[in-house]
């Protein structure tokens, strides 16, 4: 590989975070046990070794101390091929490499002074937590949004305290420094940059179990993957979305909405209780008597409340007799009809109305694999659209008696580990010729025939790691051996796949919250973004929707893909994003129950009800 292709490499990282979790049980990466500033993950070195290249940054102290930090164990390949196909471990052997050239030079590397603001800084953190180094800043720059401007801070920094937080907020606030608060920068839209200060949460990685209230507290450096984890080993779960969204940020952000919302709501549905510190440095405890009004919700936005720094999230117990299934369909009006009846009757603890799209990127291990599945489970199969339902064994029952064409666990594990055989299968291809005025997938779904499918098909894990690199083949057959691999319920809840969705290109998505009983006017909103998105050459996907509070309101996903290291599609993408924002704003003025996402920044702890029903 020539330097020109690990630059391309490196600056389609996604920085959607998860090379900060374990996801994939290899461990973490190592260098980044010590001080996890993003720089020290593989995410970061991605952009260093982009800024150093592009002398964006000079080398630094810091710089060769990243770089000599990585002992190139290759865990960021496995992780970063498993969710975006990348291969980072060329940009980590090519950051090392430029470092080695510089010093093999004689060349000496720049250091930085500390400025007073950096030295009061430290003196509250210790000074390993505060940095103004361009080699720490520059990871915090920058994310793939075509709308977030390049921005450098000044300064990051860790606090391990809400008491820090608090220190942190004053000294910025007396001298004029403004500030970002920072989970893992997985929002992708620009929000967590500062020309300022960066406060990156991931020190505080409290959880702590309050099981007799039905409640877990924790601390803002908690990812939802992580919590997960601890929960189900209670026998719990929680409402979490993004495996590395932190929790807090999650909450703050966008009010945690996932196929569980279907049963465990939405925004204040998730949480009990909450402290923050607010901008003058106080610390307010939502329960006391004169805490700020959270549950309201304002139309035209609102500022931040203040930091979280602690949240008590609902527990909900681990159902035994729960099981996934899929029902597929041909067109979304059913799609959606049909959830929302699940709604209604309060059927199902997750529900979502997934399109071909997410359903084949999701399930497939590589692009091109999900390209061609796609294609299958459309063309061949005619599944365009797939309502997935986690239910016990009583829900599971009233669902086959309401559709008796159903994908079940078993076979979607059958068709998951045989992906790689599927679209060249004759066999199966013949399908079609025997459906007759049958949809072809209703054939597949016959109980009768998965005996016939499982000789047909090719399906086990080393046939799946015939679609992967050479190199990673055994990786992927380990990988798949595991259950939870292709189970739904273990996937749903820790939701390892759904970052694939960026993996052909980076997704803008708009999220908008859309009246169930209305499905015309669902379908108008779906055809207006693809109208924009085609109008302004933007590959662009319906996403899913879940249905809200009994099958009355759903929340919807529509995407636009970017290519955002390519110009000529990012200016095309923030045409479409303005023309779009124009369309979905004046769906918002009409009183028929659409609002959207933006109603919701800084106020993911409003009621429900609050921004559902309030015009
Ligand atoms: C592929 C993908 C799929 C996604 N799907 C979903 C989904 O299904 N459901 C969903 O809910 N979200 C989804 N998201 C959005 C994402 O999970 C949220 O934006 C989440 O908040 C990101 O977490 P983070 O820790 O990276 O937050 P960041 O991006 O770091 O921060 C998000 C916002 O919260 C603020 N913030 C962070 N921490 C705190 C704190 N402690 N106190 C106060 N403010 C804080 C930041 O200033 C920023 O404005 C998705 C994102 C991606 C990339
Ligand atoms: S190769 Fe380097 S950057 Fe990648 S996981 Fe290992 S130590 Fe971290």
């Amino acid at each position: 590989m020539d330097r020109s292709d690990i630059l391309q490499t490196a600056r389609q990282c996604r920085h959607y975070a998860m090379c900060k979790i374990d996801f994939l049980e290899t461990g973490l990466c190592p260098a980044a046990t010590d001080r996890p500033f993003v720089s020290f993950f593989p995410q970061g070195r991605m952009d260093l070794f982009s800024g150093v290249y592009e002398k964006r940054i000079p080398v630094t102290k810091e710089l060769i101390h990243v770089a000599a930090s990585c002992n190139l164990c290759g865990i960021c390949d496995k992780q970063c091929h498993f969710v975006t196909g990348l291969r980072p471990l060329t940009v980590m052997k090519a950051l090392k490499e430029y470092v080695q050239d510089f010093l093999g030079k004689g060349h000496v590397p720049e250091e930085f002074e500390p400025d007073d603001f950096l030295i009061e800084l430290q003196a509250i953190t210790g000074e390993k937590w505060a940095s103004s180094d361009p080699a720490i800043l520059l990871p915090y720059a920058d994310d793939p949004s075509p709308g977030s401007p390049f921005t450098m801070p000044r300064y990051v920094v860790m606090p391990s305290s809400s008491s820090e937080v608090s220190k942190i907020i004053k000294l910025c606030g007396t001298e004029g420094i403004p500030y970002a608060v920072r989970g893992n920068g997985s929002s992708v839209i620009g929000f967590v940059m500062s020309t300022g200060l960066v406060m990156d949460m991931n020190r505080m990685k409290g959880i702590r179990f309050d099981e007799k209230n039905w409640c877990v507290y924790v601390q803002p450096g908690v990812s939802a993957f992580e919590l997960q984890k601890e929960a189900v080993k209670k026998g719990y779960r929680v409402n979490a979305a993004e495996p590395s969204a932190l929790m807090c940020a999650n909450i703050m952000c966008s009010g945690i909405f996932s196929n569980f919302s279907h049963s465990y709501g939405i925004l204040a549905d998730n949480y009990i209780n909450a402290e923050f510190v607010d901008d003058s440095g106080s610390l307010i405890n939502l329960n006391q008597v004169d805490a700020p009004n959270l549950f309201s919700n304002e139309k035209m936005g609102r500022k931040s409340p203040g930091v979280c720094t602690d949240v008590g999230v609902k527990l909900y117990p681990l159902p035994e007799d729960e099981e996934g299934l899929i029902v597929p369909f041909s067109g979304m009006e059913e799609a959606l009809s049909f959830a929302s009846e699940l709604g209604r009757r309060r059927i199902g603890n997750a529900v979502g109305v997934l399109g071909g799209e997410y359903l084949s990127v999701f399930v497939s291990p590589t692009e091109e694999l999900a390209r061609s599945i796609k294609d299958f489970f459309s063309r061949t199969l005619g599944i365009k659209y797939a309502v997935l339902v986690l239910a016990d064994k009583y829900d599971r029952k009233i669902i086959q008696e309401m559709k008796n064409t159903i994908i079940s666990q078993k076979l979607l594990t059958l068709l998951i580990l045989g992906l790689a055989d599927l679209n060249g299968n004759e066999s199966l291809s013949m399908i079609e010729e025997y459906t007759g005025d049958r949809e072809p997938y209703e054939i597949l779904c016959d109980e009768n025939i998965l005996p016939l499918l499982e000789s047909l098909i090719d399906s086990s894990p080393e046939s799946l790691a015939q679609a992967v690199p050479e190199d990673l083949k055994s990786f992927y057959t380990e990988l798949y051996s595991r259950p939870e691999m292709t189970n739904m319920v273990w996937l749903s809840m820790f939701r390892i796949i759904s970052s694939r969705m960026g993996r052909f290109k980076h997704p803008v998505a708009f999220i908008l919250y859309v009246p169930m009983d209305n499905i015309p006017l669902i379908l108008e909103i779906d055809s207006e973004f693809k109208r924009i998105g085609d109008k302004h050459h933007i590959h662009n996907d319906y996403g899913f929707i879940t249905p809200l509070d009994m099958g009355k309101r759903g929340v919807f996903e529509f995407d636009y893909y970017v290519d955002h290291t390519n110009d000529a599609d990012r200016e095309n993408c923030l045409n479409a994003m303005a023309e779009a924002q124009e369309m979905i704003e004046g769906f918002c003025s009409g009183a028929n129950g659409v609002k959207w996402i933006k109603s919701v920044l800084y106020q993911g702890f409003c009621r429900s009800e609050n921004l559902l029903y309030l015009d």
